[in-house]
């Protein structure tokens, strides 16, 4: 039915999410070159290779340890601060219990909101500091607010929310990150975490939207 996905869809789910990460290396990091070091891109693709090549290469039992394989696969990869921030929600989604052959929407929910609370204490931001928190974040709640929803739904709303925050981010001041040494000048330029953060969301959604048509 159309509440649950299965260990093939979430790898499915992943390595389509990864490859418009490799397409959108570019646009990334065009975007961090305005605010940041324009490494984002490269950075994001890295780190996207590396989970196609685990979820090819390795068996999974459960949807959990895919997602697991993939944010170690990131993490391991990109490497640094960024490597950690960014795996955090692939990693937070493993933690999920029970080790389950599939995951529903309020788990998945769940595991989105444990990703926020670990970024926050990872990188000690918060909502408005203009980073990928301000996409993450609202969209974790629109899925909390759509928990007993479809997947279609709950990730309908929460790319509208990311992909608000995003909008947002340009009228934040950044306080972390490189970003923060522009200051005042780092207005008027979105955040390229966010950016790349409700694009994922966003390829969720369009992934679900295909499955359950
Ligand atoms: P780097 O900053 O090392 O060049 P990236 O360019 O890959 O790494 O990532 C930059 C993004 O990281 C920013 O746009 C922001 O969204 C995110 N980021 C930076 N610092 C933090 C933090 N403390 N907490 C959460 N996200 C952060
Ligand atoms: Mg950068």
């Amino acid at each position: 039915m159309c509440n649950q996905l299965t260990i093939q869809q979430v790898k499915d789910m992943l390595l389509h999410i990864a490859d418009v990460l490799i397409q959108k290396e570019d646009e990334l990091g065009e975007i961090d070159r305005h605010i940041g070091d324009g490494d984002h891109g490269t950075g994001m693709a890295t780190g996207a290779r590396a989970i196609q090549k685990e979820l090819k290469e390795q068996e999974s039992t459960s949807v959990n340890q895919v997602f697991r394989q993939s944010g170690i696969a990131m993490m391991e990869s990109m490497g640094g601060a960024s490597g950690v921030l960014f795996s955090s929600l692939f990693l937070a989604l493993g933690k999920i219990e029970p080790e389950a052959p599939e995951i529903d929407v309020a788990s998945f929910s769940d595991g989105v909101s444990q990703a926020v609370k670990d970024i926050k204490i990872r990188g000690r931001a918060g909502l408005g500091d203009k980073t990928m928190l301000d996409a993450l974040e609202p969209a974790s709640v629109a899925l909390i607010e759509n928990k007993n929803s479809t997947f279609v739904e709950a990730l309908a709303a929460a790319k509208s929310a990311a992909q608000q925050g995003v909008e947002n981010t340009k009228g934040y001041v950044a306080k972390f990150g490189r970003a923060k040494f522009l200051g005042e000048r780092s207005l008027g330029y979105q955040d390229p975490g966010a950016t790349s953060i409700a694009m994922i969301i966003n390829e969720m959604y369009q992934f679900v939207k295909e499955e359950f048509k």
